[in-house]
């Protein structure tokens, strides 16, 4: 039946710290949950397919609950009557010798030794009693998005490289850059992962400035041999350095155009442009709701950076349902824009 409905509920699972969710979205006030008070059970095809088609439903009933509405992932076409799972979001973990200053785990000193330190269950397990129970489709992809990958305890990052590299599953492996992985590389190698890398700066100051870690030299090095052992193939088989754009800190010229000469100098050809997600959410989101225009200079360095489209990088920026009224004030190019 074709109805206006989203992929997400139809055939992801997102596990955080403590729940399985359909999606990232309205993180902390969504109804929608394939299982609450988590810890790394196994995952029941019937509870699955019941939850499945009680948010169809509602779906098809037009009543979207808050978090959907204007999300731009909506999409109206027929979905299949018994969908297999596509997409794993893996964000169990929290550990991460990392300190941005954005980072929801960063912010306050007491928050982040507990986040840590706080033990996590084993996501391996449930991923393959997920591919014994033949639920997951031949296009998964596997997205790493907790903490950071390459300091997960008990080699669990390797062996879930090790497990989509065998079934040829993609990956998107997102990390901090600071250890170098054989395994990411392997992945990158056989045109399987796209790796994201957040930088967001082009000089030591800054990066020292965002990260709060003293590991410039080495994450550009990282990235530069990773970059050397691409086979691209798609959007994936490539490195992405992500620039979160963080008001008053690095959303200048001068600090855009030193990260992509270092882009050209590691061989790195896609970047990401995000906002800082307090930035939007207090300011920009605010101002663009009560109906004011964007009175700051981040349209106009949006604009400079995304004129490099052609030269030397791909500028993709994240979709997100949040960004709509953004959309129109770049007009209406809905591909690129969104938040952290
Ligand atoms: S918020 Fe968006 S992505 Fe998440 S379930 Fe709703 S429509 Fe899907
Ligand atoms: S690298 Fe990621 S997890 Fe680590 S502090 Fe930065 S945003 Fe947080």
């Amino acid at each position: 039946m074709k109805y206006i409905g989203c992929d997400a509920v139809e055939s992801s699972l997102y596990f955080t710290m403590d729940t399985v969710r359909s999606c990232g979205m309205g993180y902390n006030d969504t109804e929608w949950y394939w299982y609450k008070d988590y810890h790394g059970e196994l995952i029941d095809p019937d509870l699955i397919k019941k939850k499945r088609e009680q948010w169809r439903e509602t779906f098809k009933s037009g009543k979207l609950i808050d978090q959907c509405k204007n999300c731009i992932h909506l999409i109206e076409r027929d979905f299949e009557e018994n969908p297999k799972i596509n997409v794993l979001l893996i964000a169990h973990r929290t550990a991460c010798s990392c300190c941005c200053y954005y980072c929801s785990f960063s912010k306050n000193p007491d928050w982040k030794r507990k986040m840590n330190t706080r033990k996590a269950y084993d996501i391996m397990p449930v991923i393959l009693d997920l591919q014994d129970k033949n639920l997951l489709s031949d296009k998964l992809l596997i997205s790493v998005a907790g903490g950071e990958c390459t300091e997960y305890p008990d080699y669990e990052f390797e062996r879930l490289v090790q497990f989509a590299y065998f079934y040829n599953y993609k990956m998107d492996i997102f990390s901090s850059g600071f250890n170098y992985s054989k395994h990411i590389e392997k992945m990158l190698n056989k045109g399987l992962a796209n790796l994201v890398i957040s930088v967001d700066s082009g000089t030591k100051e800054t990066y020292e400035k965002i990260k709060r870690v003293k590991k410039y030299e080495q994450v550009w090095e990282n990235i530069k041999n990773y970059s050397a052992n691409c086979t691209p193939n798609d959007r994936f088989g490539q490195v992405t350095l992500k620039y979160v754009i963080c008001k008053g800190v690095n959303d200048n010229k001068n600090e855009f155009d030193k990260f992509l000469e270092k882009c050209k100098d590691c061989g790195v050809k896609h970047v990401r442009i995000a906002l800082e997600y307090d930035y939007w959410n207090n300011e920009l989101k605010p101002q663009i709701e009560s109906g004011d225009s964007i009175s700051n200079n981040l349209l106009e360095f949006v604009k400079y950076v995304r004129s490099f489209d052609e030269s030397c990088c791909d500028i993709s920026i994240l979709p997100t349902e949040f960004a709509g009224n953004l959309f129109n004030a770049l007009d209406n190019d809905k591909k690129y824009f969104g938040c952290l």
